[in-house]
């Protein structure tokens, strides 16, 4: 019987990096790989930063908001303060977002749970049309830059339904390995460029589905 072929959904979170967002984007374009790069908003207000992101968008790839401080998560916060990170990150962001509106919230090491909104955050996500990607696949690259590649073929090998991988761009030396990672992801015949599963996508643009209540608190 044949293996199947893990569709993969690339994104990258928490940056732009200066440092590593460039290098990134060389082997993603070297590799004509589209990914989604999802942006902590305060570092937008570096130029430097900023540009790393334009250059992004330029090429091809998607941009989602991450929220403005990548604090603790919205579910714990007040409702000010949840809609605060969001609504300005927007700001921030501009002309960046595209039509999907995409948001991402942070988990604390990629847990999900009803710690990822709170009401406000998600009142605010339908009335501002946002898609919320969420993950099923956190390899571990901030916290193991140099065996995370092994782990994420170890989950490209294991799940069924196409998925979505979080990487950073973070100047931890992960992406050292990514040009590697890809290379032998593709040869192992991965597709990347995969639309997200729905079970990763609790609201599409504005419109909750199923499963968000499990995500706010
Ligand atoms: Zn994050």
């Amino acid at each position: 019987m044949p293996e199947p072929v893990p569709e993969v959904c690339l994104t990258f979170d928490n940056g732009p990096e200066p440092e590593v967002t460039p290098g990134v984007l060389a082997v993603l374009a070297r590799r004509r790989i589209r990914a989604i790069f999802f942006l902590v908003g305060q570092k937008l207000r570096d130029p430097v930063a900023r540009a790393c992101a334009e250059r992004a968008k330029a090429e091809g790839h998607a941009i989602g908001n991450h929220t403005l401080t990548h604090g603790a998560p919205l579910g714990t916060r007040s409702a000010a303060e949840a809609v605060a990170e969001i609504a300005e990150t927007d700001a921030l962001l501009g002309v960046l977002h595209g039509p999907d509106r995409l948001f991402r919230p942070n988990g604390g090491g990629g847990r999900l749970g009803p710690h990822l909104l709170n009401r406000a955050a998600a009142d605010h996500l339908v009335a501002n049309r946002h898609t919320v990607l969420l993950w099923n696949a956190v390899p571990g690259d901030f916290r193991d830059p140099d065996g995370w590649a092994a782990t994420a073929h170890g989950m490209l090998r294991a799940t069924a339904e196409t998925v979505v991988l979080v990487l950073h761009d973070q100047a931890n030396g992960a992406m050292r390995h990514l040009d590697r990672f890809l290379g032998e992801a593709v040869q192992a015949g991965a597709r990347f460029g995969a639309t997200p599963p729905d079970t990763c996508v609790p609201m599409r643009r504005g419109v909750p589905g199923a499963d968000l209540a499990r995500y706010v608190t």
